[in-house]
């Protein structure tokens, strides 16, 4: 390709309404242009980058055994009306209307449509297990659209769904794809882990994200330093240092004054207690009832955790009035003591020893408070991981991480086969739900988290196996017949040799070009100059640690294939 025809428009300044380092360079790079909030235009840079993802996700989606269809992006309501969605969803789902009056919506995810498609087409456990994929559009009307391909509203995945006759065929298929994913992000040079991940309503250890480890992440992720546990924070168990209480303390219960401090900081400023020295008492309303929780002062509580505690199907903080309520007193003042509703505490309270907790009185605090002694909860894990925790798997110890969310596997069980009715006869003719699982990727994502991992100040490092041309060739100077001649040269023969390259022909100054060439970051640079031809010499540079070294003319090809291919 030569850069003088190509829809290039790389820019010196970086754009002001960009906010993390992928997007500004893919903006910069002229590979993205936004046309609404998370809606954009894929220049060809951009697409030969996201087609390089696709390409490994597909080859090793075909090697895994999984076969690839298309859906339709727009869905008819029916399907999603039929599996409950259609009123759950809420409004990252857009909604729409034909010219009948009949209402559609753009897929945000394709559970529904594949799941029609396969109980119109399997009967029995004969054809039975099936791993059926896509690379297609989504729309989601996400509520914070940004950071580019990242958060877009509309953006490509490659979903897949497996559909099995059993557990173990479903489980065998869940591990098949765990190692499949890790085998795609390898090849995408990225660095990940694959964490457990919150299940939601189903439950269980069925369902790990890839996380790509970066700064700018969404998600916090607890990892072990030690062993290979990681999970997101949302779910990430807890070893307690010291679970067992000590002694009991004979200090009694006293009542302090502490007019208008509500918050943890507030009280412990008061009071002159660090936060830990307090418990924080949270009412929550829950479909099992209201529940006063108890966590140490300087630890947050984990909602996810308190409704796996509880089984509840949901949890909300009360309100005021349920506060008022529940306490007696207004927010900011509740306490464990004397509390008449279900108390649940975090493990860490266990061992508190002479601790402040609020009085169930406006402006009252009391201290010496001793778990076990003044109060008797349920005890559970309930609070976030923080930096130096223990790990739950081993005598490790636990940081947070941040991480971009790539790629998301899940074992669904009979969830949408069973509100759906599709079935199979197994092999003694009972007809049986289909147990699913489902597994995605983010396309886009997963090229603009490589830049995320891969860059410096002067633009994309791009790692060769997603690079949108193998090689690039600059001529410094092309009002030199001799260097245009040798360049072009050059780029027949790399081209000859199935290698991609982008040919630098524009008539622009050497530091113009330079400059260009280390903002779109292809991991090999050809410069061909005539001091250096004079001595039959052309300059190789790698975009990646920056080695470079000169080699004869004629080599150069032959060095840069065994570069390429290397
Ligand atoms: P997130 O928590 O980041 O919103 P999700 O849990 O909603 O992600 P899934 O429904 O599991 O995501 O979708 C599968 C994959 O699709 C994700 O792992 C992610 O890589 C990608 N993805 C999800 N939402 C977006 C988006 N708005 N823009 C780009 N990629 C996305
Ligand atoms: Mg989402």
């Amino acid at each position: 390709m030569r850069f003088s025809r190509m829809l290039l428009p790389t820019l010196k300044e970086t754009p002001s309404d960009a906010d993390v380092v992928s997007q500004k360079l893919m903006m910069r790079a002229g590979m993205i242009r936004k046309v609404a909030a998370g809606i954009y235009n894929l220049l060809p840079m951009g697409l030969k980058a996201v087609r390089k993802v696709e390409g490994i996700v597909r080859e090793e989606m075909d090697r895994a055994g999984a076969q690839e269809v298309l859906m339709p992006m727009v869905v008819p309501s029916e399907l999603w009306k039929e599996s409950g969605r259609w009123d759950e969803y809420g409004k990252e789902l857009l909604r729409l209307k034909d010219r009948h009056d009949r209402e559609f919506c753009l897929g945000p995810t394709h559970e529904e449509v594949i799941t029609d498609m396969v109980r119109r087409e399997v009967r029995s456990y004969r054809e039975l297990p099936l791993n059926l994929y896509q690379i297609q559009t989504k729309f989601r009307d996400e509520i914070r659209p940004r950071f580019g391909l990242m958060r877009g509203r509309e953006f490509v995945m490659k979903d897949a769904y497996s559909f099995h006759a059993t557990d173990e065929s479903a489980d065998r298929e869940y591990q098949n794809m765990y190692e499949t994913y890790t085998r795609i992000f390898e090849r995408c040079s990225l660095e990940f882990r694959a964490v457990e991940a919150e299940t939601g309503a189903i439950g269980g250890r069925f369902s790990h994200e890839f996380m790509v480890l970066a700064e700018t992440g969404e998600d916090a992720i607890a990892a072990c330093d030690k062993c290979s546990y990681a999970a997101n924070v949302e779910r990430a168990e807890v070893r307690e240092a010291d679970s067992a209480p000590g002694a009991s303390s004979d200090k009694k219960i006293e009542k302090v004054n502490t007019p208008g401090k509500r918050t943890i900081e507030e009280v412990s400023a008061y009071l002159r207690i660090k936060p830990s020295g307090l418990i924080k008492t949270l009412i929550y309303e829950t479909d099992k009832g209201t529940v006063a929780t108890l966590v140490r002062g300087d630890y947050d509580l984990n909602e996810m955790k308190l409704k796996r505690a509880l089984d509840a199907s949901w949890v909300k903080l009360a309100e005021e009035a349920g506060v008022n309520g529940a306490t007696g007193a207004p927010v900011g003042f509740a306490g464990p003591v004397g509390l008449k509703i279900r108390l649940v505490a975090d493990l860490s309270v266990r061992v508190m020893k002479d601790a402040v907790a609020g009085a169930n009185e406006s402006d009252a605090h009391i201290i010496n408070v001793n778990p076990g002694r003044d109060f008797a909860p349920e005890y559970a894990d309930i609070r976030n991981a923080v930096e130096g925790d223990g790990c739950p798997r081993c005598r490790g110890t636990l940081s947070i991480k941040r991480g971009i969310e790539v790629g998301h596997i899940f074992k669904l069980g009979t969830k949408y086969s069973y509100s759906m009715s599709a079935s199979f006869l197994d092999e003694g003719g009972k007809e049986r739900p289909i147990i699913m699982g489902c597994y995605g990727i983010g396309v886009g994502r997963t090229a603009a988290a490589s830049i995320e991992q891969n860059h410096d100040d002067y633009g994309i490092i791009w790692p060769k196996p997603l690079a949108p041309f193998d090689c690039e060739v600059v001529p410094v100077n092309v009002k030199d017949a001799g260097t245009v001649a040798e360049a072009e040269a050059i780029y027949v023969e790399l081209k000859g040799a199935g290698i991609d390259v982008l040919l630098d022909d524009r008539d622009e100054r050497a530091g113009v070009k330079f400059k260009d060439a280390d903002l779109i970051g292809i991991p090999l640079r050809i410069t061909i100059g005539e001091r250096n031809l004079k001595e039959g010499l052309v300059e190789l540079k790698e975009r990646k640690g920056g080695a470079v070294r000169l080699v004869k003319r004629d080599e150069a090809v032959a060095v840069a294939l065994g570069f390429v291919k290397g």
